[in-house]
Order: C-alpha cells, then structure tokens, then sequence
C-alpha cells in the first residue's frame, strides 16, 4: 500500500512517539552490558511495525518499501539502534518472494502476530567471506530431509529468533556449471535443532548479537525448502536490494541523529564567551554533513520508489547504501569533534552511536564490493574479479 505524504507523517510520527519510550538511558546500560533490546523489538512487534512489509492478507501492515525506510530511519533518528529488529523486514521477503503458498501461509501470519520472530539469516561464511558461491555449508538430501553440516559467522540475532533463513550447497561446486548454482534457501526452526547446532557470541564494538555457527547435521524438512533446489542464491540476491535500501535509511536515520546532536551542542556549548558553534571551523562540517545526509536521502528515496513501482534498482539500491553509510560517518566523525572530550564519553550517546553506524561501511555489504558493482555493471569497467 502506498501512503500518501500525510499517512507517512503520521506513521513518521507514530515512531517517534513510541522511540520516545526508549530514551538513550535504556540504549547506554543495554550497550554497557551488551544485552539485547526485548523490550523495544516488541514494542515495534506490537505496533505492527516489524511486519511492515507483510501483506494484509497475512496480518502484516501491507506497506511499501517507502514507508517501511521511513520507520527504521526514524528509529535510528530518535538514537535507538534498529538493528536488533530491522531484519525481520528484509529476510521476510525471500519467504514472501519465492516461498510457496502453504509456507507463507504457516509462517507470515505468526510472524505478523508476533508469535514467530524470524531475525536471523545465515549466509556469511569464514572461508567464503564475501565470495558467497564459495560457501561450503552443505546440505545433504535424505529422504524427506536434509541434513545440514558447515559453520557460519557473523549470523545475528539467532539467540533472539526462532526462526533462520540458511544458505546451503546443495550441488557440490565441482559438479555445477556455474559456482552460482547449487545452493539452496532453508528456513531452519532453530527451536529444533537442538545440540546439532552450536551457537558462540562474537564480541564486536558495538551491541551487536552476532554469532559463530557450528552445523553438524542439523534436520531441516524437504518442505522447508524455499524454492527450487540449487536457485537459492538468486533468491537471496533478489532481497538484497530491499536490505541495501532499508539499511540506507537507517543510517540516513543515524545521519540525522549525529547532526541533530552536533547542532545542540554546537548551539550549547559556550567556550571563550561564544558558543562554539559561532565559528565557522565548528559550523561548516556540520552544514557539509548535513547536506551530504540530505542527498544520501534523496537517492535512498529514489531507490525505494524505483523498487516499490516493481522496476529495476540495483544501482541506485547500491548507490543509496553507500552514499547513506558514508554520509552517517562523516556526521559521526563531526558530531565527536563538535563534543570534544564528551564525544568520546559514553553519557553523551555520540560515541555509541559512531561505533553503531561505523559497521554500515563493512556489512551487509562493504564499501569496495559496491564501488566494484558500480564499476562493472554501471559503468562497464572490466570485472576485477
Ligand atoms: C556485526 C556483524 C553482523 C553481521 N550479521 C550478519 C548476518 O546476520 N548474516 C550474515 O550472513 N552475515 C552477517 N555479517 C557478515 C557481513 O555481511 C560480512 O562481514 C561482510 O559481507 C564482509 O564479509 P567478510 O567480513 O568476510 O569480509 P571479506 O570478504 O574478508 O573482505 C574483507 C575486506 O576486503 C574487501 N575485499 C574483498 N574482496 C575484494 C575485492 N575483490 N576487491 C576489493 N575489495 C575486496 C572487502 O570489501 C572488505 O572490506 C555480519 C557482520 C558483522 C560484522
């Protein structure tokens, strides 16, 4: 459904207010003590939020991609850190896309209830790194099952989801014609699977719930199969814009919460009997990141209208990320300087945040592999790799 310019204020609006909830206290203690946000993810369960992009038919909001940004970007506007719930709203889509009929129907309306919470999504390998047609996670057919065998890293949230989208080989890599063909989409009821998958916390920089996986045959029914056998990775590709251009917002959202900040401060803070935002060495970064954060909407705007009218984005998806991260951490990088000492001091939330939108320049996706997208499919520069 698309919502016209006053709807959107309103559901802009509806987030603020329900973000007012959690103000940077909630966010500082659960970042010191690295513990997962249950609260906030089920306050955007509950308001619907989370199920932005399922269809009416199946309990969710029915919303386009538009509105669905508009959302995680005021989030992180407000200084709460979306990440813990944002992928619910792109892993859906490949269920959404390419499940059939019956899972759709078994999963999408608990997930919109909140009665499943799928937040997990398991591609990322420590062999393959971002070359995922090297992934060697494998799953063996048996029967009416498979069996899976392989390790992950960097698999979030799978502590606080009961369910997984996984990536698998299915056809050995010696056996395809192209190294894109073989793999397979699962969903995993990690409820499940019991001692066949072990589980091990990553520490990273930020409050992040990602993990090392350990698959050592793990069931998964034939049924839960999405999809045919062996196109798995054209359906996880086919998501990846709707992940770029949310992610864009987000830090579009970070963005704007770093200048929000920087501005107040820079208005605030007096030294030498004049705010210090009275100098133009303090001002002008702040002006140049403000309208960096501005054009990085623009183009994550455009994406997501060229996605929800169904038409070709991959450009302009991949443009949106990364103009959108790196807009976020100059705005960062100012807002730290614009605070001196108190940037770097966790009572002032700037540095939680700088070390939350630093990980958009490396993940899903980094910042050379989109440049390296530009380059070749845009430009038609020569493939590097
Ligand atoms: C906190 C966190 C959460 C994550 N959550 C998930 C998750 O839930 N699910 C999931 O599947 N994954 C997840 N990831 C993984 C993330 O998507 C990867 O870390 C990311 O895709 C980069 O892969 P890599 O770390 O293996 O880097 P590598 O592939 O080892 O690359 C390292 C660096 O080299 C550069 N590089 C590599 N090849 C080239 C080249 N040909 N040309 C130029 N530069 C190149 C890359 O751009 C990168 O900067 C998460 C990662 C983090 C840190």
């Amino acid at each position: 459904m698309i919502l016209d310019d006053s709807k959107l204020r309103g559901l802009r609006q509806g987030v603020r207010d329900l973000c007012a909830g959690f103000p940077d206290e909630y966010w500082r203690d659960l970042d010191a003590r690295r513990e997962y946000p249950e609260e906030f993810v089920r306050a955007m369960t509950e308001a619907g939020y989370l199920a932005a992009l399922i269809p009416r038919e199946y309990g969710g909001m029915g919303l386009d991609l538009t509105a669905a940004c508009a959302i995680l970007e005021e989030a992180n506007r407000s200084g709460a850190n979306a990440n813990p719930a944002h992928a619910q709203m792109y892993v859906m889509g490949t269920l959404l896309r390419h499940g059939s009929r019956e899972q759709r129907e078994e999963y999408l309306p608990k997930i919109a209830a909140g009665e499943l919470r799928l937040q997990a999504f398991g591609v990322t390998e420590p062999e393959a790194g971002t070359d995922t047609t090297r992934i060697s996670t494998f799953a063996q057919r048996r029967g009416d099952r498979y069996v899976v065998s392989g390790r992950k890293i960097y698999i979030s949230r799978v502590q606080h989801s009961d369910l997984m989208v996984l990536l698998a080989r299915t056809t050995p890599v010696e056996k395809v014609k192209r190294r894109s063909d073989g793999l397979s989409v699962f969903i995993v009821d990690l409820r499940d699977a019991g001692d066949r998958l072990k589980v091990k916390r990553r520490r990273v920089m930020m409050n992040n719930f990602t993990n090392e996986l350990e698959l050592d045959g793990v069931e998964v029914p034939v049924r839960n199969r999405i999809g045919e056998e062996g196109m798995g990775l054209r359906y996880v590709m086919d998501g990846m814009n709707a992940e770029r251009i949310l992610i864009a917002a987000e830090c579009v959202g970070d963005g704007r919460f770093f200048i929000d900040r920087a501005t107040g401060r820079a208005n605030d803070r007096v030294v030498f009997g004049r705010p210090i935002g009275q100098n133009q060495g303090v001002q002008f970064p702040i002006a140049r990141a403000y309208a960096n954060v501005e054009a990085a909407d623009l183009m994550t705007r455009k994406a997501a209208a060229l996605f929800d009218r169904d038409e070709a984005c991959g450009a302009e998806a991949n443009m949106a990320k990364l103009l959108a991260a790196d807009a976020s951490w100059e705005a960062a990088n100012v807002a730290v300087q614009t605070f001196g000492g108190y940037g770097v001091d966790a009572e002032y939330d700037v540095e939680r945040k700088f070390r939350e939108t630093r990980l958009y320049q490396v993940a899903p996706i980094s910042t050379n592999l989109i440049l390296s997208y530009l380059a070749q499919h845009v430009l038609g520069l020569p493939r590097s790799f």
